[in-house]
This record gives structure tokens, sequence and C-alpha cells, in this order.
């Protein structure tokens, strides 16, 4: 039984082997032998909202996943809608600034380090309010603003005003998100591992073991995919890593992690 659920441990705890853990702080046990006895993962499908390649194919697959709908697009509301009648959590997959990138990768209502304090506020509150049944915010490219200290506090102080979390998608390993979060009485919680960095079927499920491995090692695992170009060879590569792993590894949302982990239970404010 491991117990090394630590609130805030970061991606570098996760790299220790077994005989590494007993130094490692006990914290955040549930408490429940038969909770720690569970490995848990957590698949957010990012970039939702645009009637993507492969929305159809992630909507059929058979564990709860984490939905990350863009604002402002053509499917924005049916998007979150459909996820949400599926049992599916949502999160605003809010536009943020990358170090490089096309600017038009971004999308509308794109949060930007040049902005005001005003303008931020504004542009996550409108985006906020686009995307229905959202729980939390994760980014969308954001290699810069995921760096930039005056930007995410704002950020994450709408988040805690309304009775969200942010999920760190680790576009930028100098990220300030973590530690902030903490710092903000939020809950830090990160993805460990990109599912599609390749994009083909293959790589994907290879991908999926690495992540139960994760699980098993630590408990749980968060991980994303994609919809786009090569959304349904993703679908494809999910499907098959669940039928290796649906006997090992319980599939959750994101919420169930925060509540089971973290005893942490968003309250998100309707607009
Ligand atoms: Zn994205």
């Amino acid at each position: 039984m491991l117990g090394a659920a630590v609130m805030g441990m970061g991606p570098e705890a996760y790299a220790l082997g077994p005989e590494d853990r007993a130094g490692v702080p006990q914290g955040g046990e549930t408490g429940v032998a038969s909770a720690a006895d569970v490995s848990r993962m957590a698949i957010i499908i990012d970039d939702l909202g645009n009637g993507m390649k492969g929305t159809d194919e992630m909507f059929k697959l058979p564990m709860k996943l984490t939905v990350a709908v863009m604002p402002f697009l053509p499917t924005t509301k049916a998007d979150a809608a459909r996820a949400h009648k599926r049992g599916d959590d949502v999160l605003l997959h809010l536009p943020m600034e990358p170090r490089q990138g096309k600017p038009e990768w971004l999308g509308p209502g794109a949060v930007l380090a040049r902005m005001s304090d005003g303008e931020v506020r504004k542009r996550v509150e409108a985006a906020l309010d686009d995307v229905p049944y959202a729980i939390g915010i994760n980014n969308h490219m954001g290699s810069k603003v995921t760096g930039d200290e005056r930007v995410m506090r704002i950020i994450l102080d709408v988040c805690r005003e309304r009775g969200l979390f942010f999920v760190d998608s680790k576009t930028n390993y100098r990220s300030v998100v973590g530690r902030m979060a903490l710092e903000m009485g939020l809950p830090k919680v990160e993805n460990q591992i990109f599912l599609d960095d390749i994009h083909t079927a293959g790589h994907v499920s290879k991908q999926m073991s690495l992540a139960g491995k994760m699980a098993r090692d630590n408990r749980f695992c968060i991980t994303i995919g994609h919809v786009g170009v090569q959304g349904r060879q993703t679908a494809a590569g999910i499907r098959t890593g669940y039928e290796s792993l649906k006997n090992q590894v319980v599939f959750v949302g994101i919420s169930d992690l925060l509540r089971e982990e973290w005893h942490w239970t968003p309250k998100p404010l309707l607009p």
C-alpha cells in the first residue's frame, strides 16, 4: 500500500522508485484502506469547442473523461453540454500566450502577458462564463503566461473567488503555477504525461501504459490527450490502452481525484 499522495507533490516526486518512497513525507492520506489500494487515472482531453476531429470518438470512450473546452468557438457550448450529460468533468481550456508559436493558434479570448490586470480579469471571467459546467481551468499553450506571476495571480484569484481550481498542463517547466496555487490555498494539480506528443495510436497506447505504471506506483496519474488533426488516432490509442489497463486502474474525473487525493471539492459559482 502506497501512501505518498502528498498535496503539492511535483512531477519530480513521481520519479522516485518504491525504495525511495520511505523518505517521502506522508500526507494527504485518505485513511480508507480500500481507497488507498486503488490506482486512479484522470484523462484530460484538450482543445474541444471547435468541432475538431476525434471529438465523437472521444465521447464514445467507455470511461469518465475530463473535457477541456475552449471558449467562444462554434461547438463550445455543445461540447460542454455533451460532456456534462455523459458525466464527464468539464474544464475551461483557457488560451494563454506561449513563448513561441503563432498567435492564431491561440483562438479567441486569449490571455496575453502584456495585458493590464483589468483586461486579464475581464478575459478570464468572460471565458468562464462562456463554457457551461466548468469546474476548473487548464491552459491551452501558455508557456509564457504560466511563468508570469502577475498574470497567474489574477487567473488564480478568479479561480479562488469562483470555487474553481487550475490544472497546469505543464507546457513550461519553469511554471510558477504550482507554487502560487499552494500559496493561495488552491490545490496544486498538474499534468504528468502527454499521451499524444507523437500522433500515432501506437504511441498513445504506449503512453497509456506508462501512465498506468505511474498510477500504480503513485496511486494516481493525470494525463492529457487532444482532439485535432490526429484526434482519431489519439482516441484509438486511449481505447487500446484502456482495454489493457481497465482491470488495474480506475478511470476517474479530475474532480474525483481532487476529492480523494487532495480532499478538495470544487464549488463552482454558476454564472
Ligand atoms: Zn490546447
